[in-house]
């Protein structure tokens, strides 16, 4: 068995069952993928535009593919025809962007909106109030070619337990409170996607059902 299969196990089996895996596939080469893929692995993300269209065209056609990190609207249109899911939808004119290339490539896009819950000034993302904000302006009720389907968090990165669990806490408050706000009739609006490598069994424990894991897979990539 390979070392991606043998990790890949490892991870699947402390999982809970009904937590989906995005393998974290950023900076490898298309082999290590196939090497997943091959051991059963179909969701994959990335964090380049570039990156992942090269990786598309080479590989298997019944991967989902994902995009993960900050995302620069003149590169959405690269993505649109394919992409399943957008996890870190940070601006407004961001979500614009994608329902006009979703428009144009004749899709339904599926986003997360990221939140900022972490101590770190630098991360990109809504602050709670702002993504509150964002949703009452509306604007988004307006764009059919875009499907808000949840949020997405990263935690501070710290090894303190209890900021790591309170940051994801935070974010999982958010989710239940917009759910019930806007998309209580939405079962379409049900993706948390928090955890990745190191803190992905406090995340699961504090409410995720996606988690976004790269070094645990594919070792670490100098
Ligand atoms: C790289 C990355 C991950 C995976 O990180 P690992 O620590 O390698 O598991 C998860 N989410 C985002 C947004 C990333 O950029």
């Amino acid at each position: 068995m390979s070392e991606i299969a043998l990790n890949l196990q490892e991870v699947l089996s402390s999982l809970p069952p009904h937590v989906r895996l995005v393998a974290v596939s950023k900076f490898h080469p298309a082999e290590r993928l196939q090497e997943a893929y091959d051991a059963g692995q179909r969701i994959f993300g990335e964090s380049r535009a570039q990156e992942l269209c090269a990786k598309q065209e080479v590989l298997p056609t019944d991967i989902e593919w994902h995009f993960i990190g900050h995302l620069q609207p003149n590169k959405v249109k690269y993505i649109a025809p394919f992409v399943s899911l957008i996890h870190a939808v940070d601006s407004a004119k961001l979500l614009r962007e994608i329902e006009k290339q979703a428009a144009k490539a004749n899709r339904c896009i599926d986003c997360l909106l990221q939140l900022h819950v972490a101590a770190e000034e630098t991360k990109f993302g809504f602050t709670p109030d702002e993504c509150r904000a964002l949703l009452a302006e509306g604007e988004w009720k307006k764009m059919p070619h875009v499907r808000i389907c949840g949020l997405m968090c990263m935690a501070t990165n710290t090894d303190d337990e209890e900021r790591i669990r309170q940051d994801f806490r935070a974010a999982a408050r958010l989710f239940e409170e917009i759910k019930e706000a806007y998309f209580a009739d939405e079962p379409s609006f049900s993706i948390r996607s928090w955890g990745m490598s190191d803190d992905y069994p406090l995340a699961t424990h504090e409410g995720s059902n996606m988690v976004r894991i790269g070094s645990r897979l594919f070792g670490i990539r100098g």
